[in-house]
């Protein structure tokens, strides 16, 4: 048997070209050579969204169908939505009894997400959020998930699961399996706007459902060197978001993007336009995926329903075990 892994994403909006390269590239890699899980996890995307339920509920299928468009096969991969898990409310109910606030209140990842929070939360975070990584680690453990693969700045989280997990074991008996991180290279891709994050919020995203007017529309106006008026000025691509996406897109002629610019011997607008072939020439087919599954609705509630009962049960078990060893089995 291949070894777990679990993965997901909080349904807050469509996912992006910075999820396609940061994760979803490498999770298609990954369920030919593991047993993945994938979470929708709609419970914690409530955590910094109770205020707008709307949102949450109306992005679980914009997620799934992002996956599914991209090459995620349900015949590989579990998906599976977190509210339908209620053991994993349950188990973090019994996880919070193992850390304490000022341990949750030292992790560096809510920390820096508190700070991000600031206009929400005000001076005081909700339980929920500052809970998050407790949630979190009853994720993983629900479904006795061996690797998590993450980015460097998730690693404290994993580091929290593990903390609870040696001490679960310690208290109530060896029952749960501590997870390791699986470092992703994954790097963070910047917005069109030059923005160290490409987000929703900061309108700098290029969506992978994007039609060809919106990705042409957004091209133009990305951030280019502000120092090239005419074509045959010396151009700068280390500061051109331009020249950044051809890596991504066009890696094979990144190279002569960067030196042509270099010498003036490109113009800006042929530099987008070619950009802008090579963004339609990837996403073209995972949009016409997308539109497979739009219009098949059924079959995406099936690909939903199957995942979700299989990682129940998964849970159930788990959950078995937990109460057994919390002395919490009654009537059994
Ligand atoms: Fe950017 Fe291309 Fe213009 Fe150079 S030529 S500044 S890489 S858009």
């Amino acid at each position: 048997m291949n070894k777990r892994i679990l993965t997901g994403d909080r349904p807050t909006g469509k996912l992006h070209i910075g999820h396609y390269f940061g994760s979803l590239k490498n999770r298609v890699k990954l369920q030919n050579e593991y047993e993945t899980y994938i979470e929708i996890a709609d419970v914690q995307a409530l955590t910094d969204n109770f205020n707008n339920p709307e949102k949450v509920r109306n992005n679980v299928r914009e997620v799934v169908l992002d996956y599914l468009s991209v090459g995620i096969d349900p015949k590989k991969s579990t998906i599976f939505l977190q509210s339908m898990i209620p053991e994993i409310a349950e188990l973090t109910v019994f996880y919070s009894n193992l850390v304490t606030i000022a341990r949750l209140q030292r992790n560096p990842t809510v920390k820096t997400e508190i700070a991000q929070k600031k206009e929400l939360f005000g001076e005081s975070v909700t339980y929920g959020f500052l809970g998050y990584p407790v949630s979190q680690a009853a994720d993983i453990t629900a479904f006795n998930a061996e690797l998590i693969p993450v980015g460097e700045d998730q690693l404290p989280l994993i580091e929290q699961c593990r903390e609870i997990v040696r001490k679960f074991n310690s208290i109530y008996g060896e029952t749960l399996l501590e997870p390791e991180a699986v470092l992703s290279n994954n790097k963070r891709i910047k917005g069109l706007d030059g923005n160290e994050k490409m987000g929703k919020s900061l309108g700098n995203a290029l969506y992978l459902s994007d039609s060809d007017e919106e990705i042409t529309k957004k091209v133009m106006s990305a951030v280019t060197d502000p120092n090239r008026i005419k074509k045959d000025d010396l151009g700068n691509p280390n500061i051109c978001m331009v020249a950044y996406y051809h890596a991504l897109f066009n890696k094979e002629n990144h190279k002569t993007v960067c030196e042509e610019c270099k010498a003036g011997k490109r113009g800006c607008v042929a530099c987008k336009r070619e950009l802008i072939e090579k963004i339609k020439e990837e996403l073209t087919p995972i949009r016409e995926k997308r539109k497979y599954y739009e219009d098949r609705p059924e079959l995406v509630d099936e690909i939903f329903v199957t995942g979700t009962e299989k990682a129940r049960k998964v849970a159930k078990e788990t959950m078995k075990k937990v109460k057994k060893a919390m002395k919490l089995d009654y009537f059994e």
